[in-house]
């Protein structure tokens, strides 16, 4: 085959081209409007009005708006932009924008270039068609989209002009959150005034905000682009539907952590020099454990403009890939059989003063606050389970979760040896600071020291205490942030708002502080350490033992979402401000229908594909084989064809059922009928891909798509 890879070459790529030589720390955050970009453009007082604004999370004053909107449009002009758009992530799952052009009319047949703070913090897209949830009639169609200052504005190149992108939240004309943004600030705010309530109780007076941390590592694979234009199933799913297994031996290549290929390396370079020119701290690259797949990392930041900048690697490294003659695949399972692509959350809460309370530190006070944040993380992870799993539920997740090559479906929490032993310690008495042989003894540098590292030694485990943070592995490759991080601050809140009740009666008491802390950890550690888990996640004893626990096991998608709607999940929504009992319906309604939408989909390019294009082939052999005779030969290709046409009949007789259900019935329909008959069409399409001869077969094999670099 002809595949782009034979005719790449450096040359080829003349876009940026120029950049390719410079170092990154000279490109980072060019193309942002950085608080440094803002200290030098805006009025002095505008600038400290606007930081401390930012600092203490509270609402902008309008009045500052025109002054930012005015150097922020000289800055983008200065860039070459020539249009702005509000920027924003409304619950399709991607971003969205709807481009304005900076210059209006002067009425003397010139124009000049406009801009203000009206136009800077607030828009009105036409919505009518982003998800809704039914929370807006399409009568009422209004959207509205609101700035959001802590995330900051950045600029999108293009050969021909340039883009300036305003981070915005999204919603309807009643003020409720249609997009992923809103919920997580929201959620941020909730964690930061529980957290410093706990820090208050803990004698720590010096925080004055707690803000949560995401690092997000994504894996992807990248193929040629001329296999991903062959294969309709792809381009329409973003998945193989078809595909037989490539011969034995193929996965000796050495590929997880193996010297990368020049072109994927050159693709790499670009992908991350653009990225760090939208101030996006890209740090870690490597090969991953399937062939032709790949992981990118960046460091970790504030949740909110991580997941805005997640967005953004997503953006990029799909755009670059085509100057490459490559497809990057963020789909989370693209080819059966083959490993899956995740987005590892780690996840953390840090103070206003650079303090992590997720870090065990080396004084003994130190120590208390961090068993006191972490207690709170082991019980609101046990207590909400059920929520969390569901956050990483998708059409693409089914393929994934559990299929022992990511965590399994149940969420269980890894300490380490070393932590689970102090959890352990504490809980059965020997961890009291009043006895002085204890390691948790007053004065004596209290925790053993815990490793860095310790959790990266159990991969099977979904959510796993990696040293000073937690690492939530469910998450799919093609998911944003958003939802799992509003959940995760949400939950967290909940927890310490109720081990700092615990905390304060215990001291109201009388208790000292030390001892009173540590009752409440042992307490709270008992009572939820059932979610606890060291062993090996992939086993089935794993299984059987979580049953015994009581943990759930919620393996697919229809299973997991109305985890979502279940009462103490909408209560603590409500209770924390974080989404009202209407947008958590509406969150649960768009994303059965996104699962139905999908499927249906799938199912109908699977039977097109089998129908169009691998039926003639089997035809078209079967009929080589009768003209020269081979009567052993035209018997198997024959019966293999009828199967396939047999199969292809049920799968469409399957499919037609939809839009007669409801919702969850249809999806559960869907997934319980359809996928077993889109199963069936493969496996005999998949026999079929075998004894065709290769030049009527029409479709790039695994080990075309896999293995060409
Ligand atoms: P690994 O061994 O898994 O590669 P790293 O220490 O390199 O672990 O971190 C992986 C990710 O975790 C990186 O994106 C890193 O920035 C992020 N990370 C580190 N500290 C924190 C934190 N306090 N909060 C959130 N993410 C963090
Ligand atoms: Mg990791």
């Amino acid at each position: 085959r002809n595949v782009s890879a034979a005719r790449w070459t450096a040359d080829d790529v003349a876009f940026g081209a120029e950049d390719l030589t410079r170092p990154q720390n000279l490109v980072f955050g060019v193309d942002v409007f950085s608080p440094a970009v803002q200290r030098q453009r805006l009025p002095k007082d505008v600038y400290k009005r606007l930081q401390r604004t930012l600092e203490r999370g509270e609402a902008l004053d309008v009045s500052l708006a025109d002054a930012v909107a005015s150097a922020m449009k000289e800055w983008a002009l200065e860039k070459g932009a020539t249009h702005y758009t509000h920027w924003f992530q409304p619950l399709t799952g991607s971003t969205a924008e709807k481009h304005d052009s900076f210059f209006g009319p002067t009425g003397d047949g010139n124009a000049i270039a406009e801009f203000s703070g009206k136009e800077l913090i607030q828009g009105e897209p036409d919505a009518s068609s982003f998800p809704t949830g039914g929370i807006r009639a399409t009568f009422e169609a209004r959207g509205y989209t609101a700035w959001d200052p802590t995330s900051p504005a950045f600029i999108l190149e293009n050969p021909n002009g340039a883009l300036l992108c305003i981070p915005t939240a999204f919603t309807s004309w009643t003020g409720e959150a249609l997009d992923t943004k809103i919920p997580l600030l929201r959620s941020m705010d909730a964690l930061s005034k529980a957290a410093i309530r706990g820090l208050r109780l803990l004698g720590d007076n010096d925080p004055q905000r707690v803000f949560t941390t995401i690092g997000a590592e994504q894996e992807y694979f990248l193929i040629d682009e001329q296999y991903y234009y062959e294969r309709p199933d792809l381009q329409i799913t973003g998945r193989t539907l078809f595909g037989a297994q490539p011969p034995k031996g193929h996965e000796l290549d050495d590929h997880y952590f193996g010297s990368i290929p020049e072109r994927v390396l050159a693709y790499m370079m670009d992908t991350e020099r653009q990225l760090n020119k939208l101030g996006v701290p890209v740090k870690t690259r490597h090969n991953e454990v399937a062939p032709g797949q790949y992981e990118l990392a960046p460091l970790f930041e504030t949740s909110n403009v991580a997941a805005d900048h997640q967005h953004l690697v997503m953006q990029v490294m799909e755009q670059t890939a085509p100057r490459y003659g490559l497809v990057a695949l963020l789909h989370e399972k693209p080819f059966a059989g083959v490993n899956g692509s995740g987005k590892h959350n780690n996840w953390s809460m840090g103070t206003d003063l650079g303090g992590n309370l997720l870090d065990p530190g080396d004084t003994p006070h130190e120590n208390l606050v961090f068993l006191f944040f972490c207690a709170a993380v082991i019980k609101a992870v046990n207590e909400h389970a059920g929520l969390l799993r569901a956050t990483a539920a998708n059409v693409g997740q089914d393929h994934r979760l559990g299929a022992n090559e990511a965590p399994p479906a149940i969420i269980s929490i890894f300490l380490g040896a070393e932590l689970e032993a102090v959890f352990e310690a504490i809980e059965s008495g020997e961890g009291d600071p009043s006895s002085p042989g204890s390691f948790l003894g007053l004065g004596t540098p209290v925790l053993p020291p815990l490793p860095r590292h310790g959790g990266d030694r159990n991969r099977t485990s979904p959510f796993a205490f990696t040293g000073n943070k937690f690492e939530f592995r469910a998450l799919g490759s093609s998911q944003s942030l958003g939802f799992t991080n509003t959940v995760l601050n949400t939950i967290a809140a909940e927890a310490i708002d109720a081990l700092a009740d615990q905390l304060e009666a215990k001291i109201e008491a009388g208790s000292e502080l030390a001892a009173s802390v540590t009752e409440v950890v042992r307490e709270v550690y008992s009572a939820n350490k059932r979610v606890v888990f060291g062993g090996d996640g992939y086993a089935q004893e794993w299984q059987d033992e979580a049953a015994a626990r009581g943990l759930k096991n919620l393996r697919t998608t229809p299973d997991a979402l109305p985890e979502i709607v279940a009462p103490e999940v909408i209560s603590v929504f409500e209770k924390y401000e974080v989404l009202s009992a209407r947008e958590v319906e509406a969150r649960y309604e768009i994303l059965l229908e996104q699962y139905g939408v999908k499927l249906n989909i799938e199912a109908e390019t699977a039977a097109t594909i089998a129908r169009t294009l691998i039926l003639p082939a089997a035809v078209s052999q079967l009929k080589r084989l009768q003209d020269v005779g081979l009567d052993a030969a035209v018997a198997e290709t024959k019966a293999l064809t009828e199967e396939l046409y047999a199969a292809i009949l049920e799968l469409e007789e399957q499919n037609r059922i939809e839009g007669e259900l409801g919702e969850l019935e249809h999806v559960l329909f869907l997934r319980d009928h359809v996928i077993p008959a889109m199963l069936g069409v493969r496996e005999v399409a998949d026999k079929l891909e075998k004894i065709v001869a290769d030049d009527l077969w029409p479709l790039p094999r695994y080990s075309e798509m896999l293995f060409i670099k």
